[in-house]
């Protein structure tokens, strides 16, 4: 089902928004990204407004000004800019000609170093996995965990979105942002974003005063891979991949030949002899270091198994927060558990300092929500922290209601009120 919004502006530049009419725009204003954590209740009754920034094919503000027509809430501000994604580059460790800060007018991607990490500045409207996919094929390391979180730069830095251990505030380095309550452009330390599990400043006290324009990620070329989350090891060695001491592993097929030789014990033909030395001989025609690239494409493949597919299955992606409990009341669970599937069951959970997180998913899937449908809603039969618009028609109604379903069950069952992470509005 469709809901509608008074009036949506999509932005191209910086100057855009300093040449906007704020008050004259329908009240309130809020800003889209690209929309994956936000469900429409109902019609909107005030202004969408999408910063297009580093958008090859946005809208534009002549497109604009000719969809609202003559008097229409734009000001005269330049025309759209334009950005051409471009290989990251640069080299870690002290300036060269890669270097230096590109500046410029247009909200194009600039790098520059800190004589350690590579500096990467994103405009804010470009997909997010667009920026993981070029880090990893430049060979940079960061945000390869992050792979595949569907959406755009500028909502990465409110989200802090999160995959696989690994955080957006991990790799934040400065958010650029036009301050509403100031009328002027900031830069935002990360360090004062209050970043804590799928939240920041930016989505309370924050709230509705900060137009992300642009985001800086930090990125290494040190090896920094992160694989104890998520089956990420256990999918690597699935694919064959053994990591080394040195991080060299023999890949899958598909990376045979792309990376340096495994120089670790016991991992080159010089230092064994027979069947043994062949065998190293065959893996080490396929070593290659562990690398991001390697890294991407197993989340993806995992994320591809779990997860729906925005493009073929409307949702918000989790649509609960994991709730944080004592340990007594995790006790308490764990004797209803052990009633229901039997004395040696385990419960899922995850310790954080003296408390506990209890996957949301398994309380949904114990309550017997699994696939569960109402209308044209349904819980996702393959992961069932995820509520998905299986008919493609689900009304606002319906997937509020298999939510309210779903959290009276477990405050029923469990004693916990789930709260939702996707941002109701
Ligand atoms: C299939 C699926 C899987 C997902 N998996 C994950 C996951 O693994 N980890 C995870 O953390 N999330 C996940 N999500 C949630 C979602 O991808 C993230 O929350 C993402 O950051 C939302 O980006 P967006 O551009 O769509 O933002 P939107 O949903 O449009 O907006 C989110 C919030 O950010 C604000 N916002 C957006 N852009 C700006 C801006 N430029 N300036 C100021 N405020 C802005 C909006 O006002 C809103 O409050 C998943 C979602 C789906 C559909």
């Amino acid at each position: 089902m469709r809901v509608r919004c008074a009036l949506y502006v999509e932005i191209t530049e910086e100057a855009d928004l300093l040449s906007l009419d704020w008050d004259a725009l329908p009240q309130p204003v809020m800003v889209l990204g690209g929309g994956s954590n936000l469900l429409f209740t109902g019609d909107f009754p005030g202004t969408v407004l999408h910063v297009g920034i580093g958008v090859e094919s946005g809208m534009g503000m002549d497109q604009v000004q000719r969809v609202f027509g003559p008097g229409s809430l734009l000001g005269a501000g330049p025309g759209p800019g334009s950005v051409v994604p471009r290989p990251l580059g640069g080299t870690v460790g002290g300036p060269g000609p890669k270097d230096e800060i590109e500046p410029g007018p247009k909200s194009g991607w600039t790098r520059s170093t800190d004589g350690k990490d590579l500096l990467i500045t994103v405009p804010a409207g470009v997909v997010f996995d667009d920026f993981c996919a070029l880090a990893a094929e430049e060979g940079l390391w960061g945000p390869e965990n992050l792979s595949l979180i569907p959406g755009e730069c500028g909502a990465s830095a409110v989200q802090n979105i999160g995959a696989y251990g690994v955080e957006a505030k991990d790799i934040l380095a400065g958010i650029r942002a036009y301050d509403r309550q100031e009328g002027r452009f900031v830069d935002i330390d990360p360090a004062d974003c209050q970043y804590g599990y799928r939240t920041s400043r930016f989505k309370t006290e924050w709230k509705g005063r900060f137009v992300i324009t642009a985001v800086t990620y930090r990125l290494s070329k040190e090896p920094r891979p992160i694989l104890d989350y998520g089956g990420v090891r256990k999918a690597l060695e699935a694919q064959g991949v053994r990591e080394t001491a040195q991080g060299a592993c023999p890949p899958p097929d598909k990376y045979r030949g792309r990376g340096p030789l495994d120089t670790s014990p016991g991992g080159t033909k010089e230092t064994m002899g027979g069947a043994e030395a062949e065998r190293s001989e065959a893996e080490s025609r396929w070593a290659v270091s562990l690398t991001p690239q390697l890294i991407r494409d197993t989340i993806i493949d995992i994320r591809r198994k779990k997860l729906p597919d925005p493009e073929e299955i409307g949702s918000a992606g989790s649509f609960f927060y994991n709730p944080v409990i004592d340990r007594e009341h995790f006790e308490r669970i764990v004797a209803i558990a052990k009633a229901d599937n039997g004395p040696d069951y385990a419960v899922p959970h995850y310790e954080v300092g003296d408390r506990i997180k209890v996957p949301a998913a398994w309380m949904i899937e114990q309550c017997g929500f699994k696939g569960r449908r109402l209308g044209g809603a349904q819980v996702y039969q393959n992961q069932p922290l995820v509520i998905v618009n299986a008919s493609g028609e689900a009304s606002p109604e319906e997937i509020i209601g298999l939510e309210k379903q779903v959290i009276d069950s477990i405050a029923a069952k469990y004693g916990i009120t789930l709260h939702p992470e996707v941002e109701h509005v």
